[in-house]
């Protein structure tokens, strides 16, 4: 079969933008399934790409196109040393009305073969597909924290990604285990990787054009750090474990005035809770806290180190591994997506789209979902027919007031204060 190139229009028009000559220029392809597809960069990409590495060099043609192929192949194998593998070559140039043409070639030992050439799009092609329900040039504007890039921060950072978001900071200091994997947007190729780096490479895969900056730090020691990222968000997304960390972000919510979402699961993913927080305007973390209603519930432990910081140090690998509790995935996929629905509700405040219209609907601060018999939802009435009593599978809003006694937000109940 005729080889299949794929190239990035972007680095394409920065190519025939640069002045000067016709030149050579190194650049790199992966190529995948016996060399029949490559994804060629000009430039190294910013994510880490899969398939097999191979060389790959770029030049500008001249107008007529006309390329002596002899005399290519061998300034192309002087250049690079392939070591047996095909070398990709693109010939860039300016095609009708300006837009960028480009040409490939796949040098083998063989000889010389010419292959078909696909553009990945910019961004306005890539999300068309989102036109009417989600405003995209006003989301890439957006930025947005997330804190916590497990089982339940992962899939929402993906999610935002692929709705055209374009500022991200992922914040974590956990590494990707072998027991994560069933749960996470990342696999076994990203093992023992930091899972902001990790889904950091997930994300620019949905949305090349996202600028992701990461913190491998841990919240709690690094308070002004991570108020800083805060203060320059639109949006404060929490899927952290960690009570401690949720009070201090709680904090910063507050101080900068920005929206948060706080989502969990809870003992093996039987169900789960997510809380919005409009500074001063509804509950804060504290006041929902305090109220009980997220008081008491044991939360997921997914990490070794959470089981180590409980064990005693002579504890057996074997009975480390039990205390780590199991959750299918599809059991926290529904919280996730609660979480990104309302993240796109908030970030689209203000633009008239299709997002906006559910607004009204998630008037609640609160919502609880339960994914099984277990637990806290053990005796909830059948699904069946009825909807006047709870029943699992399905979401529950729960209005609460703000605490005016509440020790974090209760001071300014009359106004919020300047920030
Ligand atoms: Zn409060």
């Amino acid at each position: 079969m005729t080889p299949l190139v794929y190239v990035f229009e972007e680095q394409v028009r920065d190519l025939l933008s640069q002045a000067g000559d016709v030149r050579l220029l190194d650049g790199v392809a992966y190529g995948f399934d016996d060399w029949t597809v490559f994804h060629a960069y000009t430039e190294k990409p910013s994510f880490t790409p899969s398939g097999h590495i191979c060389p790959c060099v770029a030049m500008r043609s001249d107008a007529t196109g006309f390329v002596d192929e002899e005399k290519l192949m061998l300034q192309v194998r002087s250049r690079v040393d392939p070591d047996g593998g095909p070398i990709v070559v693109l010939l860039v140039g300016t095609g009708v009305a300006d837009s960028p043409s480009c040409r490939a070639l796949v040098l083998t030992e063989k000889g010389v073969a010419g292959a078909d050439t696909r553009f990945v799009p910019r961004r306005s092609e890539l999300f068309s597909r989102n036109t009417g329900l989600l405003e995209t040039s006003a989301l890439a504007e957006k930025k947005v924290v997330i804190v916590g890039l497990g089982s339940g921060g992962s899939p929402i950072a993906l999610e935002l990604a692929r709705a055209g978001i374009g500022h991200f900071t992922l914040i974590d200091f956990d590494r990707l285990e072998l027991g994560n994997i069933s749960r996470h947007v990342c696999g076994v190729n990203d093992l023992g990787r930091y899972k902001t780096l990790a889904v950091r490479d997930q994300l620019l895969q949905k949305n090349p054009f996202a600028e992701v900056s990461t913190m491998e730090v841990n919240i709690n020691q690094a308070l002004s750090q991570v108020e800083d990222a805060v203060a320059a968000s639109d949006l404060l997304i929490v899927a952290s474990d960690n009570d401690q960390s949720r009070f201090n972000l709680n904090q910063m919510s507050l101080n900068n005035n920005k929206v948060a979402l706080y989502g969990r699961a809870i003992t093996r993913a039987a169900g789960g809770d997510v809380l919005r927080v409009r500074p001063w305007k509804g509950p804060c973390y504290n006041c929902i806290f305090s109220s009980g209603l997220i008081d008491g519930r044991e939360e997921e432990m997914s990490q070794k180190r959470q089981a180590l910081a409980i064990l005693p140090a002579y504890v057996e690998e074997d009975k480390i591994n039990t205390m780590i509790q199991v959750g299918l995935s599809s059991d926290i996929a529904p919280i996730a997506n609660m979480m990104t629905k309302m993240a796109l509700v908030e970030l689209s405040r203000g633009i008239e789209t299709g997002m906006s219209t559910v607004d009204e609907d998630l008037a609640s601060d609160f919502y609880v979902w339960a994914n099984r018999r277990e637990e806290a939802y053990a005796n909830w009435p059948r699904m069946g027919f009825k909807w006047t009593h709870p029943s699992i599978l399905r979401w529950y809003g729960a209005r609460v007031d703000r605490d005016p006694n509440c020790l974090v937000c209760g001071g300014h109940l009359e106004e919020e204060p300047a920030t």
